[in-house]
């Protein structure tokens, strides 16, 4: 799968979301969703590391919820980047991908 193709399913599912939720996505919603995400981002990296509460959860679990909180962050960034038509691919190769021809 490619970034584009999972550009495209990760703004099905915020779509989904937002109609069965009745959220307004309005412009300043995607940057203020990421937000969010990387505070439950950070707590599950503390628990992953043993510096936050683990509540009864094994340590596979933990590592999963720390996972899937990486896919929050990822999948919210592309939402952000298709609210605002931008070419995510276009930019990695412009921002990180650039330094491979050096
Ligand atoms: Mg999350």
């Amino acid at each position: 799968m490619d970034i584009k193709e999972i550009q495209k399913k990760a703004t099905m599912v915020s779509n989904r979301y937002a109609l069965s939720q009745d959220i307004n996505r309005d412009d300043d919603w995607y940057v203020l969703k990421l937000q969010e995400e990387v505070g439950e981002l950070i707590q599950s990296y503390l628990s992953f590391t043993n510096r936050g509460r683990k509540r009864d959860k094994s340590d596979a679990e933990i590592k999963g919820n720390f996972a899937d909180e990486l896919a929050d962050i990822i999948g919210q960034t592309l939402l952000i980047a298709d609210h605002h038509n931008i070419d995510i691919e276009d930019a990695l190769e412009n921002k990180w991908f650039k330094y491979l021809d050096k």
